[in-house]
């Protein structure tokens, strides 16, 4: 019943939204009629990307990031995680991919996955938000994409205020991969944002112990001074 609201909720809000002219997420004038994923063509072009990547002990390989978890990054994160702004995704993905397809293409990936949400935060919020922009790095990258290979089995505490060994203890068997889809594969692991490394890392562990070759890690932004 809960679900059938929320889906009439939202259809009365994509007809309002073809209907009505929308303000732009970032400067919240009036859109044009040229725009993508809800945001004007200046803001998408004042954007502060920041891309950069370090090589990691461990698990992970190396970690690349696209920008900084500040201003209208932040935003536009928190957009695609609580506000339905699915449609900012791809738009997002593309240019994370413009600024990062050297490096990545540096790191001889092979295999491009994201991290899974567990199903029924997947089914809730109707998409996940690190898979949209895995499929927007792949495309122009001309890798695969396997959405499978790595799955959630718990939803896990959130992870927002918990300590790096708090986090690492709460996500021990959240996630597993399938060997057959990952055996032998330089992985690019993507995510929306890095704030420690537990969540990259958790799924990192499960990858290689199913006999992935190598871990890259690969997000939209990274929280400053954290990683
Ligand atoms: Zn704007």
């Amino acid at each position: 019943m809960k679900t059938a609201t929320r889906a009439a909720g939202r259809l009365v809000e994509a007809i309002l939204a073809a209907i009505l002219p929308a303000d732009c997420l970032l400067c919240e004038q009036t859109l044009p009629w040229r725009q993508e994923g809800g945001v004007c063509p200046p803001c998408w072009e004042r954007l502060p990307w920041a891309p950069g990547y370090r090589p990691r002990r461990g698990v992970l390989d190396a970690l690349l990031w696209a920008a900084d978890y500040d201003g209208p990054i932040r935003s536009l994160v928190h957009g695609l995680k609580f506000a339905d702004m699915d449609a900012l995704a791809p738009a997002l993905g593309r240019r994370m991919a413009s600024r990062l397809g050297p490096i990545i293409f540096g790191h001889r990936t092979d295999l491009i996955v994201p991290v899974p949400l567990h199903f029924w935060r997947r089914f809730r919020r109707g998409y996940n938000q690190a898979e949209l922009l895995a499929r927007a790095i792949a495309r122009p990258a001309g890798l695969p994409l396997d959405i499978r290979a790595v799955r959630r089995r718990r939803a896990g505490r959130r992870q927002l205020g918990l300590s790096r060994l708090e986090r690492r203890r709460s996500l021990a068997g959240c996630f597993a991969a399938r060997p057959s889809r990952v055996r032998g594969r330089t992985i690019l692991l993507v995510d929306d944002v890095v704030t420690t490394g537990a969540t990259l890392e958790a799924c990192a562990r499960v990858l290689l112990h199913a006999g992935a070759r190598r871990v890259v890690g690969c997000v939209l932004a990274r929280t400053p001074k954290n990683m």
